[in-house]
């Protein structure tokens, strides 16, 4: 099977994936409490030039504004009804705004949780998390979307239903967790649990890795863990810039795009392939962060050490792998 991703995987060591989603939104005025997806319908032209200056800014991929287009999120708002449709138009805009370039540009179709804590522990089932993935797949697929990209998952059931319910819909994808709790995801994975669960999927993803989390020098620890399984798959490092910082009502990130490109740099040699930003990353990091990738030879992996000194403490004093460490208590959170 041949698609747009493994093609580029194919003729580069790295591809720059796009920054955050919501914060450029935001700074478009839409509103904290709005479902950003309403946005594909209402105002094409802003998420178009969303796509726009990521990829003016050197992406070789981006995500489209589907992240809470499952029906189960857009419950929330009373538009569950309208999940394949919104997401279709997400994709369709980012179709035409990738076909725009003479250089390969992936569309990939942002998948994010259900929201719902998933059987045994919640009421969410598993049959019906495989209905509202492939809901949501098929209207990416229609809209021609390259890839489908799930992102931000806490839970490894929630990742299987994924799995389950993009082969229903016959697309390649690629799968990120968020590893936002002393290293581990809120459910208790870590690094190491995922890149284990990835390998055992009946449809596994082209790439795995991380997004979000807590801070840059976090992300690039869990990249170091999932090396360390010594999986053959491409690894994905999608961080935030920098630490997020409550200020004036509002979190703030404080990572500038020097940091950034450091970040960019150490998580291509640290094992990573498809580098891109989370929160706070906009177009000026990720300029940055193109230019330092072009620029900079590759270097050896980086230690913890060079990785705090670049880029700031961790969050946490261990990230539950390796022996040397003790793991840190498991924490568990509900989300209404
Ligand atoms: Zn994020």
């Amino acid at each position: 099977m041949t698609n747009a991703l493994t093609k580029l995987l194919a003729t580069r060591d790295w591809i720059l994936a796009d920054g955050a989603t919501g914060t450029n939104l935001f700074n478009m005025g839409l509103e904290s409490g709005d479902a950003p997806e309403m946005w594909n319908d209402e105002h094409p032209d802003r998420i178009a030039l969303l796509y726009k200056q990521a990829v003016d800014a050197g992406s070789d991929l981006f995500l489209t504004n589907s992240f809470g287009g499952n029906a189960a999120r857009l419950k929330l708002h009373g538009a569950q009804k309208r999940a394949r449709e919104l997401s279709r138009i997400s994709a369709e805009i980012g179709r035409s705004v990738a076909d725009r370039y003479d250089r390969p540009v992936i569309v990939a179709g942002s998948v994010g949780p259900t929201g719902e804590i998933m059987a045994p522990m919640g009421a969410l089932t598993h049959e019906l998390a495989v209905e509202i993935f492939h809901e949501q797949a098929e209207g990416l697929k229609e809209g021609g979307a390259d890839v489908l990209w799930l992102e931000t998952i806490s839970a490894q059931e929630e990742y299987k239903a994924a799995a389950e319910a993009f082969k229903l819909a016959d697309m390649p994808w690629c799968g990120t967790m968020s590893f936002d709790t002393a290293g581990r995801t809120m459910m208790g994975l870590t690094s190491a649990d995922m890149a284990t669960m990835v390998e055992k999927l009946g449809n596994p993803p082209l790439a795995f890795g991380a997004n979000c989390g807590v801070g840059a020098s976090d992300l690039l620890r869990t990249v170091l863990g999932f090396v360390a399984q010594g999986s053959e798959r491409p690894i994905i490092a999608k961080g935030n810039a920098g630490i997020p910082k409550y200020h004036d009502g509002h979190i703030h990130y404080d990572g500038t795009p020097e940091l950034m490109a450091d970040y960019a740099v150490l998580a291509r040699d640290a094992g990573a392939t498809i580098i891109g930003g989370c929160c706070g990353t906009m177009p000026e990091h990720l300029s940055k962060m193109r230019a330092a990738l072009e620029e900079r030879p590759k270097g050896p992996r980086p230690t913890l050490d060079q990785i705090t000194d670049a880029l700031g403490a961790f969050s946490s004093a261990a990230d539950g792998t390796g022996d040397d460490v003790p793991a840190p208590r498991r924490t568990r959170r509900r989300r209404a």
